[in-house]
């Protein structure tokens, strides 16, 4: 088979896979969207339409928050449009100011959110084995002006929350987590969401559980709930009364049919998902310096992300070669998460030394991708992906020595 390099990186002449043309040629993407039963979702949204109500705390969000509530084991689930504003309200009302910790390995929202707010974000370097915030690291960060911790449960993996939760008792702090990737996930073995004050989810469409733009906030303090719901609806507490500073977090009706729509197949996107990681788990086997990170046994994972970590020494081939030649090949693996908040804008002009702190962090960011999964693959493909991957491996001195001189 061609593999299809000619134009691209020039190493067709290589190919492993002389005269078995099996691969149909289509474009395999990171965060493909998760689609459940569309008849379902066009019943809602007839139904929707026949309501003629179709924003402001509608029926069908009014379920779903009920429904992820119940699935969660939390109190409270407040839908918001999109995590980002979730955790943007959440800093607001847990009255979060001057410094909040958060590890920079993450995506870009989690720090805009504080920024965005005013609050500077004080980056933490993460724990290499997990990904997550190492709470080893918190306390030398923590100043007069720190307010509060946000944890990210990389990957759906749980932060250490136990540890968390000390030093912020400790210290005083307000502990919340950005949870976008660990809807369906637990820690010691409760689902994720009624942890530290409160927790706020993604369901963008890139993520395994979507409500196409979506997040939402979870917390088991009523008091808590109540403020964020006036926050997220302009702050009216009644018709014609505004009680506080609000914006608008509202999420839409077509979005809640959606979500209640993929509610119903999360199931089958948790076992995709799991099956997918599996097949990734076995045809990777043996390929030098590419690893699958594992998760805990004991815990549940929705397994959205397959991530790599390629050791440049041992696999003879660095993490961004390996990236470009899959892109070459329509693979798009991408290189989350990089290159760190901390390296990017405003952050790298306003601490130009955090680097300096964030050894383990510099490290991943060279070193970690995902590769695709999700309902929109299937193993054909991830043995594709991964045949090619250890035939990149495999020739890396040829591919060096070739992309080196063009
Ligand atoms: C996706 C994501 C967000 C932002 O979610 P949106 O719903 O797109 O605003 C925040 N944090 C992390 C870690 C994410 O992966």
């Amino acid at each position: 088979m061609d593999i299809g390099m000619k134009n691209k990186t020039n190493v067709d002449e290589l190919s492993l896979f002389g005269g078995s043309p099996t691969f149909e040629e289509r474009t395999l993407h990171v965060g493909q969207p998760n689609i459940g039963r569309r008849e379902r979702l066009f019943e809602r949204i007839n139904d929707m339409l026949d309501r003629r109500w179709l924003s402001n705390n509608g029926p069908l969000v009014q379920e779903l928050e009920k429904k992820i509530a119940h699935f969660l084991g939390v109190k409270h689930c407040l839908l918001i449009c999109n995590a980002t504003i979730a955790l943007e309200i959440a800093v607001r009302a847990l009255e979060l100011r001057g410094e909040v910790i958060v590890p920079s390995f993450t995506f870009i929202a989690s720090a805009h959110a504080l920024q965005w707010q005013g609050i500077t974000p004080v980056f933490c370097d993460v724990d290499p084995k997990t990904h997550n915030i190492d709470p080893v690291k918190i306390e030398e960060l923590i100043t007069p002006r720190t307010t509060g911790i946000l944890g990210v449960h990389a990957w759906g993996r749980a932060c250490d929350v136990d540890n968390l939760n000390a030093i912020a008792q400790k210290f005083k702090l307000k502990l919340l987590f950005d949870a976008a990737h660990a809807f369906g996930s637990t820690y010691q073995g409760k689902m994720i969401g009624g942890f530290g004050d409160a927790e706020v989810f993604s369901f963008h469409a890139t993520k395994f559980f979507n409500t196409f733009e979506g997040g939402a906030i979870t917390t088991n303090n009523d008091h808590l709930a109540e403020k964020i719901s006036g926050m997220r609806n302009f702050g009216f507490a009644g018709l014609d009364r505004v009680i506080q500073l609000g914006t608008n977090g509202k999420m839409s009706e077509v979005s809640a049919a959606m979500g209640l729509t993929s509610l119903e197949s999360i199931d089958e996107f948790i076992n995709t998902n799991l099956g997918n990681y599996l097949t990734y788990a076995s045809e990777l086997e043996g390929i030098p310096g590419v690893r699958l990170i594992v998760y805990e046994a004991n815990e549940k994972n929705n397994y959205q992300y397959v991530v790599i970590e390629v050791d440049e020494k041992a696999a003879g081939i660095s993490r961004d070669s390996i990236v470009n030649i899959l892109h070459a090949e329509n693979i798009l693996a991408r290189r989350y998460f990089f290159p760190g908040c901390h390296q990017m804008e405003p952050y790298r002009s306003n601490f130009p030394n955090a680097r300096l702190l964030l050894f383990e962090t510099e490290k991943l960011t060279q070193k970690v991708m995902q590769l695709p999964t999700g309902t929109a693959l299937g193993t054909p493909e991830i043995g594709y992906v991964c045949e090619l991957i250890r035939f990149i491996v495999k020739n890396n001195a040829e591919i060096q020595k070739r992309l080196n001189s063009q």
